[in-house]
């Protein structure tokens, strides 16, 4: 008994030295440790916060509060007194400079985004759920979407469709070797759930009214949108969506801004918005210029393998007809050959492409823009393209 009475004693010792260290207490009996309040020393380690030098806001939960730092400016807890607007707060156990800073340099961005996008606000008549990001605003009116088979809230969306929208442009900026100085404004996007509220919004902040989507181009750009289900099937098609059309905006307003789409540059418009689309899904069915049909499609998206068959049965519509189409009016094996070419241009060379795009954009024909950059005729870069898609596209 008294063995076994010593090994139970000795085993819940154990149990209170493990419990102790996992809290961070100081030992009763162990050697005087530096009482508690005094912050470790540089280098020294802070089991509170693990070294992070903060601590998520309790008027929050942890997943909130982290992806807060995606943001500089959340509406949803902007107000929020504990916080400042941060969704952190400093580590009481410990001081880090460098998180002090950090901390007070996104309380002070707060203050300073709030009045900017106050606006909205005011013009809509209530009070919007939006973020910013370095290079978007984006105002979230949608309450709930389901994303891979799991229901998500308005502010997760929120952050969640914060981040798409800097990740086309970081690819953008990488894919066309573009530097971020190219675009003065934040693009704005705003996605509504009531059909009404769109009309009204795409009035007042993209200058013309439409139920489903209406895109403000050149300088400054605006994109607002309804995301209900009568205009998309599902979360995949909104992303999609939101894709291809911020890819216009960054095209028409990055320098100098100017929007090609009625410029007879459609087919660089088009192609790269699909590109887009291709990159991420391996699937283009956004048609963003049909006003009423929702149901466009062909050859279900699959672009690359659709461009194969058509040159391969010498029914690729003609490049120098391409070369000459505003947007509005591209058939669908157009779009599918916008995609195509403009693939085969970022295949040679994003910069150059790029240079293409800059030179459309000060007015230059495409021939010419075309001829200037490749040193090649139409008809010389429609050979080598339908070569290269012979040779590296997908039969199925
Ligand atoms: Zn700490
Ligand atoms: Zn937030
Ligand atoms: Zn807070
Ligand atoms: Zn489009």
């Amino acid at each position: 008994m008294a063995d076994g009475g010593s090994l139970g004693g000795i085993l819940a010792a154990a149990r209170a030295l493990l419990v102790a260290l996992a809290l961070g207490l100081a030992l009763p009996g162990a050697v005087q440790a530096a009482p508690q309040a005094t912050p470790p020393a540089q280098g020294v380690t802070c089991i509170k916060c693990k070294s992070t030098g903060r601590q998520p806001c309790p008027e929050h939960t942890k997943e909130e509060c982290a992806r807060e730092d995606g943001v500089l400016f959340c509406s949803v807890i902007a107000d929020c007194a504990t916080c400042g607007g941060t969704g952190w707060l400093l580590c009481p156990f410990c001081e880090n400079a460098d998180a002090k800073q950090a901390l007070e340099n996104k309380r002070a961005r707060v203050q300073q985004m709030r009045p900017l996008l106050a606006e909205y606000d005011e013009r809509m008549g209530r009070p919007l759920r939006k973020s910013a990001t370095e290079h978007f605003t984006l105002v979230w009116e949608i309450e709930s979407l389901k994303v891979d088979k799991r229901t998500v809230g308005a502010h997760e969306l929120l952050h969640m469709y914060s981040e798409h929208l800097e990740r086309v442009f970081t690819d953008y900026c990488e894919v066309l070797k573009v530097g971020e100085r190219e675009f003065a404004q934040r693009a704005k996007v705003f996605v509504w759930w009531l059909p009404n509220e769109q009309m009204k919004a795409s009035l007042l902040f993209c200058g013309q009214g439409s139920q489903r989507g209406v895109k403000l181009m050149g300088s400054p750009v605006a994109y607002s949108m309804c995301g209900n289900r009568q205009f998309y099937r599902n979360e995949e098609m909104l992303h999609r969506n939101l894709v291809h059309c911020v890819s216009h905006l960054l095209l028409s307003h990055q320098s100098p801004s100017e929007w090609i789409g009625n410029k007879k540059g459609g087919w660089a418009e088009e192609g790269l918005a699909h590109w887009f689309e291709d990159r991420y899904w391996g699937v283009c069915d956004t048609y963003c210029y049909e006003e009423q049909d929702v149901n466009v499609d062909f050859k279900g998206g699959k672009y690359r393998v659709a461009m194969r068959k058509l040159i391969a049965e010498d029914k690729s519509p003609p490049l120098m007809g391409l070369l000459e189409q505003n947007t509005d009016q591209l058939t669908l094996p157009q779009h599918c050959a916008a995609f195509s070419f403009v693939d085969f241009l970022i295949h040679l060379d994003g910069a150059k492409f790029n240079a293409v795009c800059r030179k459309l954009r000060a007015k230059v024909s495409s021939r010419d823009a075309l001829q200037a950059i490749y040193k090649a005729s139409p008809l010389e870069l429609e050979s080598q393209w339908k070569a290269w898609v012979l040779e590296t596209y997908p039969k199925q």
